[in-house]
């Protein structure tokens, strides 16, 4: 059969068409009217698709800059930080912390699984400065527990701030940044914004823009405060990624569509998406007899481990060769014993169905086994007739 090529990728995703659209149709220059008309709109936006009040900022880099930016402008030399770490991403924000000179405690789980309550507390001290934890690790699918542990860091005081890495967290996972005292949440465009790398944003607390006054470590591109001084004034400050900021402005109206015409219903519609595509994926791939890796396996994406003495690069490539459908293979210590599918961002039931029979087909044909066809698609079914029903009921009712 032909191939259409497909992202299962957790970042890059899927491309919204609209988005691409708006993208290579755009031309203003950055000083214009029409530019900041479009800058401020964005921003507004981007408080509801983030569900905050606090100033949102959206900066040209990988996520990974505002991670940086999120060490060095809260931060100063011998700060004492803890890291929470069960993954390839939270062992970046040890090593950002370390590089920026901070005294790093790090409570680290082995790859898959998540943190419990009572051991954050006991890492808490009365003279952490910050905490920084993923809201889903994107090596191994995990969800943490960021509700809980915001109120753990919430009770230890107003000196302590409290980081979120929710790059595949937002638009997968119900926040509430505000109620919970999130301090800095961070995403980026290329996860659930359905838009290309190149757009790093976070939502800043009062407490961090205080904070941020006293910090001492050294910052320039990433000043947090000259962007939030620029954005009120509808610019950035330094050139902004024009076209993806009119690719943002589509999917921020994409995703209000999803709601109906309100942003905020739209980014509930988007995580109750990822929800369910993940929860077919986890029956599907279950019902093949298969494991899922992580232990509190979030909506974002979904790691399987690989059947035992099969190297999980065998599925990668042959999900790759025979649909054309790219899956990620496991991170550093993890690759070939895991392999990943994301749902993240624009993904509809029959990506879900159809990667699930793909998955079929690949199984078969790399473990020259038996595969009962079907099985993962019916399990995924009816999760989805379930799900149907209980909706329809709600509107019935
Ligand atoms: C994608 C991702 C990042 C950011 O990576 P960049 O390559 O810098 O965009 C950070 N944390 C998590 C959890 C991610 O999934």
């Amino acid at each position: 059969m032909l191939l259409k090529n497909r992202l299962f990728t957790p970042g890059p995703t899927p491309l919204l068409p609209a988005a691409q659209n708006a993208m290579a149709a755009f031309t203003a220059h950055h000083r214009t009217a029409d530019f900041k008309a479009l800058y401020t709109r964005v921003l507004a936006d981007m408080k509801d698709f983030i569900g905050t009040s606090n100033d949102v900022l959206v900066i040209a880099s990988s996520g990974t800059g505002v991670m940086e930016g999120s060490v060095s402008n809260l931060t100063s030399r011998g700060d004492r930080v803890l890291v929470l770490t069960a993954g390839k991403f939270g062992e970046r924000w040890r090593d950002l912390a370390k590089a920026y000179g901070c005294t790093v405690d790090v409570l680290e789980k082995p790859y898959g699984e998540t943190f419990s309550l009572d051991e954050v507390r006991i890492k808490l001290t009365p003279e952490t400065r910050a905490v920084y934890v993923q809201a889903t690790e994107s090596s191994t699918g995990a969800r943490h527990d960021v509700k809980g542990i915001a109120k753990l860091v919430r009770a230890n005081g107003d000196d302590t701030l409290l980081i979120v890495d929710a790059i595949t967290g937002l638009g997968t996972t119900h926040f509430d940044v505000d109620g919970w005292g999130i301090d800095v949440i961070i995403g980026g465009s290329q996860k659930a914004l359905m838009i290309p790398p190149g757009l790093a944003y976070c939502a800043i607390s009062e407490r961090a823009w205080k904070r941020m006054e006293a910090a001492k470590n050294p910052r320039y591109y990433f000043d947090f405060r000259k962007e939030r001084k620029a954005a009120a004034k509808g610019e950035s400050a330094f050139t902004p990624a024009t076209s993806l900021f009119a690719a943002l402005g589509a999917a921020l109206d994409f995703i209000r569509q999803m709601g109906s015409g309100d942003l905020a219903a739209g980014r509930k519609a988007l995580v109750d998406n990822a929800e369910l595509a993940a929860e077919m994926t986890r029956a599907g791939v279950t019902a093949l007899g298969m494991k899922l890796y992580a232990s509190s396996s979030g909506a974002a994406l979904t790691a399987v481990s690989s059947p035992a003495g099969l190297d999980s690069g065998k599925i990668v490539k042959e999900f790759r060769e025979s649909f054309s459908a790219v899956v990620a293979n496991g991170q550093g210590d993890m690759k070939g014993k895991l392999f990943r599918i994301a749902h993240i961002g624009y993904y509809d039931f029959l990506d879900t169905i159809g990667i699930l029979a793909a998955l079929e087909h690949v199984l078969a044909r790399v473990t020259g086994q038996n595969v009962e066809y079907g099985a993962a698609v019916r399990a995924a079914q009816e999760i989805y007739a379930r799900s149907f029903a209980e909706k329809s009921q709600l509107v019935g009712a």
